[in-house]
């Protein structure tokens, strides 16, 4: 096995302590991240894109109102499709957007996310993840632009290949340009250019931007900042329509790598061409990636349910480095005639049966009529069915040249 940097990063905090001013009455009580966006507060819909790409712990920086974060949290970690920390750290004082990760700075992780809690930028988050994988060791932080073709409104960056040398004043109308996307990686080595009360927009990023210590990742999609009454009204009916997305289930022996039977580790998966690309169109087209695989290997003695949970979370890994994502994965470790008691039964999540898709159906909120499956077995076709997925079957070859066509003809 090569050596390769890791792209996940499994923390990410979120600036939830904004006073909220420009929307009156609305965030009197309830902070702009909790304001209601379909059935769910917003952060919920935010905290849910960032489980897509690895993230496992929030910490949610909080001042304003921070009970009300606070009595909001159970509710939303019940809502999420995996297993998720929700924790929060409180700003003793007003301390601005820099200060708040001040406050928080003994539990933040080697590297960490950060993001603004009252907007969503759709865009592919693996793109950033690659990208920092790869800085130089000096890189503090890399932000996801965006390109706008007025960015009258907004500051822009200057960007030296993907350096970011400069912050500058909006220009003037009419103007294109490069604006902070709101999503943030950074190193720890952040906090020693923190002090206790700092705006990290108008402080931090410009220094670290003279110093050449900040990096720069161009993302594109939706992109909506709920701070003002017109663009919260349209968030609620764009946001939960955006969100419920299309979705690629993938089987892994046989699609994702070559068969060689009872694979349980990184050192005999051998992918199969076109499988990273694959992963990667699927992400940037705005669709959800699962994995459902039998592995009865568990249940045969061969390897076990740690063996199964530490590959998938390297092919995700492995897929987050070549800019896609796995979103989820299922594994069914039973076998009727396996060796292992415990592991000896029939069992609705093997396929053919449906249960894992079915799983994953019920924890993503997913539409089945729009989704599909990929396998290179007649059983993977029949879970298909019975969940009321389309199934297609891999016949073998190059993968995103098999995936492509399928991903590309749904509107
Ligand atoms: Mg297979």
């Amino acid at each position: 096995m090569t050596c390769q940097p890791t792209a996940t990063v499994s923390q990410c905090a979120v600036l939830v302590g904004g006073l909220g001013t420009r929307l009156g009455a609305l965030t009197a009580a309830t902070p702009k991240p909790l304001l209601p966006c379909g059935d769910r507060p917003f952060l919920g819909w935010l905290l849910r894109e960032f489980v897509r790409y690895g993230v496992t712990e929030f910490l949610l920086l909080t001042g304003h109102l921070s009970g009300a974060v606070e009595n909001a949290v159970a509710a939303i970690q019940a809502g999420l499709p995996g297993d998720v920390r929700i924790t929060l750290s409180q700003e003793p004082v007003r301390a601005g957007t820099g200060g708040a990760v001040f406050h928080a700075r003994h539990r933040l992780h080697d590297r960490f996310l950060l993001c603004n809690g009252d907007s969503l930028f759709d865009s592919n988050l693996a793109a950033l993840l690659a990208d920092a994988a790869r800085d130089p060791a000096d890189t503090v932080g890399r932000i996801l632009l965006r390109r706008l073709d007025d960015a009258s409104r907004y500051g822009v960056v200057t960007l030296e290949q993907d350096r970011i040398s400069a912050f500058q004043e909006r220009p003037p109308a009419g103007t294109p340009g490069i604006i902070n996307g709101g999503v943030y990686l950074f190193r720890r080595a952040l906090v020693d250019h923190l002090s206790p009360q700092c705006s990290l927009e108008a402080d931090v990023l410009p220094a670290l931007a003279r110093g050449n210590r900040l990096r720069g990742t161009l993302g594109s999609g939706y992109f909506r900042d709920i701070g003002i009454p017109e663009d919260y009204q349209r968030a609620q009916t764009e946001i939960p329509t955006l969100l419920h997305r299309r979705a690629l289930f993938l089987d892994r022996d046989g699609v994702l790598n070559i068969d060689h039977g009872y694979v349980g580790s990184a050192d005999r998966f051998e992918w199969v061409d076109g499988a990273l690309d694959a992963i990667r169109h699927a992400t940037e087209a705005g669709w959800h990636v699962f994995i459902v695989t039998n592995q009865s290997g568990v249940a045969r003695g061969l390897y076990d349910e740690d063996a199964v949970r530490g590959l998938l979370a390297w092919i995700a890994d492995t897929a987050r480095l070549a800019g896609g994502t796995i979103d989820d994965a299922r594994y069914c470790p039973f076998h009727p005639e396996g060796s292992v008691t415990a592991y000896r039964q029939a069992h609705p999540w093997r396929k053919p049966g449906p249960g894992m898709l079915l799983d994953l159906i019920r924890a993503w909120e997913l539409n089945p009529a729009r989704a599909v499956m990929i396998g290179d077995q007649e059983s993977d076709m029949r879970a298909a069915a019975d969940a009321g997925i389309a199934g297609y079957l891999f016949p073998g070859g190059n993968l995103l040249s098999f995936i492509q066509p399928i991903v590309d003809k749904y509107p």
